[in-house]
């Protein structure tokens, strides 16, 4: 069964668990740029997280089967103050690179001012870039998450952003309905504090008619086996009795769609 990992962060895992994955079944991963860098920093410490995740990660990954692509985009946190305007203007260059297939993740945690300014101004360079988007939401226990998921919606209508070209990552059971009706592509988020493996095959298995527009990912991709995490999700599908070309639409077909691999 083929897997692609639609959303993990392979840059804070250890190279055994990647190997792991890849027994697993993994093939290609997508490693998004984090939505939060811990401590204050500097953009040259931005740019050198990115060059990292493009000469490094993306070789490392290779050498044990995983084909990884990337995603870029600026923190909404961690970044000096007065210096966001710096890591926009330098996130053009990064664009162009040939691993490079898609904006994020952006996103919104609280919907104050400063996240949605800059959400606007990525989505802005995702279409000047023609690219997808991978969109950060807050984790599904977090009181706001209900308001915030249509505040992100919201600001993707409001820019005319392609919606189907726009994936809602960190989903939890409590928005699922909300993200289905929204037209964008719902990205399943199998982590400790979002959905566990079995609950997200099972929404793949009720959903028949929106099948296309779901795609999984195990995000964090560290702590309690979370880098297998799509792994379970794939094998509870089969366990279940999906087929493996109904299961593969989510594992494989339409992530690699939506990022333009196909
Ligand atoms: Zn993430």
């Amino acid at each position: 069964m083929k897997i692609f990992d639609s959303h993990v962060h392979l840059d804070l895992m250890m190279g055994e668990d990647i190997l792991r994955m890849a027994w697993g079944g993994v093939e290609a991963a997508m490693v998004p740029s984090p939505h939060l860098m811990k401590g204050l920093f500097q953009p040259g410490s931005l740019f050198e997280l990115w060059e990292k995740t493009l000469d490094y990660i993306v070789k490392y990954a290779a050498s044990m089967g995983v084909d990884t692509y990337v995603g870029i985009a600026v923190p909404f946190y961690g970044i000096a103050a007065d210096k966001w305007q710096e890591c926009l203007d330098k996130m053009p260059e990064y664009l162009k690179e040939e691993r490079v297939v898609c904006v994020g993740e952006i996103g919104l945690d609280v919907a104050n001012d400063h996240e949605k300014w800059l959400m606007r101004e990525q989505i802005a360079m995702a279409n000047d870039f023609d690219m997808p988007l991978i969109v950060h939401g807050p984790t599904p226990r977090e009181p706001q998450v209900r308001d915030v998921t249509a505040d992100m919606i919201q600001v993707l209508k409001e820019e005319k952003f392609p919606l189907d070209r726009a994936v809602l990552d960190h989903t939890g059971k409590n928005t699922l309905q909300a993200r289905f009706d929204s037209g964008c592509v719902t990205g399943l988020s199998i982590c400790y504090d979002k959905l566990t493996a079995e609950e997200a095959a099972e929404i793949v298995e009720e959903n028949e008619a929106l099948r296309d527009k779901i795609i999984v990912g195990s995000e964090l991709g560290y702590g309690g086996g979370g880098h297998l995490s799509v792994v379970k999700a794939a094998w509870a599908m089969k366990h279940d009795g999906m087929p493996e070309s109904e299961i593969e639409r989510v594992t494989w077909d339409n992530p690699r769609r939506v990022f333009g691999l196909a």
